[in-house]
């Protein structure tokens, strides 16, 4: 089963202009958040990691300081792709809305878990030490360290 079939389940690639479900290996580690202007604003995170996008919805956007908590919920992987895409998603069509890129660059990836991913982002508005850590089902929560 390809780790892009739920993304794939989601999409009609005749009526979206985003990108096929192609699961790629490119060596590097890049991430994206793009602001998504669906029928509830929020943004995207997507972290370059086993050939696909791992996602996460975050409903009141990235923590910009240390000590700032905020929701992310985890969705389907996304196609490497995914973190060029900017557009119109028509209506009727799932993720309906407009997607822009609010900020991209990569990561150096400290720790991995079940539990928490432990990274440094390296982008225009986002950088330094960030974690994820997983509080249950689909839930995390993003923060940014001191450090
Ligand atoms: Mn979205």
């Amino acid at each position: 089963m390809s780790p892009l079939e739920e993304y794939a389940g989601k999409r009609d690639f005749e009526k979206t202009p985003e990108p096929g479900a192609e699961v790629k290996e490119t060596g590097m580690h890049r991430f994206v958040v793009q602001e998504h202007h669906a029928t509830h604003l929020h943004w995207d995170f997507r972290m370059e990691m086993d050939g696909v996008l791992k996602s996460w919805a975050v409903p009141k956007g990235p923590p910009e300081e240390p000590g700032i908590r905020r929701l992310a919920v985890q969705v389907e992987d996304h196609p490497v792709e995914y973190i060029d895409f900017e557009g119109e998603i028509a209506e009727g069509e799932y993720g309906a809305g407009t997607v822009s890129i609010w900020d991209s660059g990569t990561f150096d990836l400290e720790e991995r878990d079940e539990k928490k991913l432990v990274f440094v982002l390296h982008g225009s508005r986002l950088t330094g030490g960030y974690a994820l850590i997983h509080t249950r089902e689909k839930q995390w929560i993003w923060l940014k360290r001191k450090g």
